[in-house]
């Protein structure tokens, strides 16, 4: 098991694989990752280092990027990882239609889908995209299997803080039988340039508190998931506040592999990178756990 110097158990990974995009949202972090556009880790290079996390006590992998589902050989990424409890990848949803039963049958467990409105004029102002082609992924992977459908919305303030109640029915629509889908709200990170869309979404958490039947505390970043019935279906909305909060930095288990083959310990940080690529055996064992060592709560008290 990792255990950080913060006493934090690391169970979670997310491996970038690759740092392309078909979308150009204003506000993306690009996962933390300045470069690496040329040089994406290759499948067995990315097996490699999955395994080693696995050994090492990893549960769950989350595959990201860029936009994975660029990747020709995205399938055969999933089909190399060793047998974590889940393996889920975070999308933006424009080729999940075609690609989900593919992706099912790789190995793939769950999805989350990038939609940040749902109407089209305000989705393309944010993404330069098509919006029907992500309500068209999210259906797909709800019928499928491919869940529970984690919805991710970045909310903006201007931009589409105005959109939240219909993307609540959206989501509570395809609960109508069981729960498929989950919207998170995204508190969107304070990055240079986006300090005025910057939105503190605990009032727009106490209004959702209120109508809320049941409430959970998750261990991730301390994160809190509201249910309740909406008149499309059953709601399940979960918040994700990263921005100057010491609760979510405490609970974090997650660390991070770029694109380019770095263990990275914090979202945020670009100076504490260990690069991994092309270590073997006990020596890529060490390069982690040094990573891991690095790590540290980016807010704290
Ligand atoms: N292309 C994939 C996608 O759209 O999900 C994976 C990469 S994207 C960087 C991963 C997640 O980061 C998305 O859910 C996105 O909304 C979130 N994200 C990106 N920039 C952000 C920011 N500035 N603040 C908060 N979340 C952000």
């Amino acid at each position: 098991m990792l255990i950080d110097r913060f006493g934090r158990r690391i169970t979670n990974l997310r491996i970038a694989v690759t740092m392309k995009c078909n979308l150009r949202c204003f506000y993306c972090h690009r996962e933390g990752q300045a470069n690496g556009e040329e040089s994406e880790l290759s499948v067995s290079e990315i097996a490699e280092i999955a395994r080693a996390f696995y050994d090492l006590g990893i549960k769950k992998v989350k595959i990201t990027g860029g936009e994975p589902l660029l990747r020709k050989d995205i399938c055969d990424i999933i089909s190399s990882m060793p047998p974590f409890q889940e393996i889920s990848i975070t999308t933006n949803g424009t080729l999940l239609a075609e690609k989900a039963e593919e992706l099912r049958e790789s190995g793939l467990d769950r999805v989350n889908v990038s939609l940040d409105s749902l109407r089209p004029e305000t989705y393309r102002r944010i993404t330069g995209g098509d919006v029907e082609k992500v309500v068209d992924g999210i259906k797909t992977a709800c019928e499928i299997g491919l869940t529970p459908v984690k919805v991710n919305m970045v909310v903006m303030k201007g931009i589409n803080d105005d959109q939240v109640e219909e993307m609540v029915e959206f989501v509570s629509s395809m609960n109508r039988d069981g729960i498929r889908a989950i919207l998170q709200l995204i508190e969107v990170l304070k990055l240079p340039g986006l300090e005025r869309y910057h939105l503190d979404i605990s009032g727009i958490e106490r209004k959702i508190a209120s109508k809320a039947e049941a409430v959970l505390l998750r261990g991730m970043h301390f994160r809190r998931q509201y249910s309740f019935e909406t008149a499309s279906g059953n709601a399940v909305v979960e918040f994700v506040k990263p921005v100057d909060n010491s609760e979510f930095c405490a609970h974090c288990n997650r660390i991070r592999v770029t694109s380019d083959g770095r263990v990275k310990p914090c979202l945020l940080r670009e100076d504490n990178t260990v690069n991994v690529r092309g270590l073997k055996g006990e020596e890529l064992l060490e390069a982690i756990k040094k990573a891991v060592e690095l790590r540290e709560p980016y807010f704290r008290d």
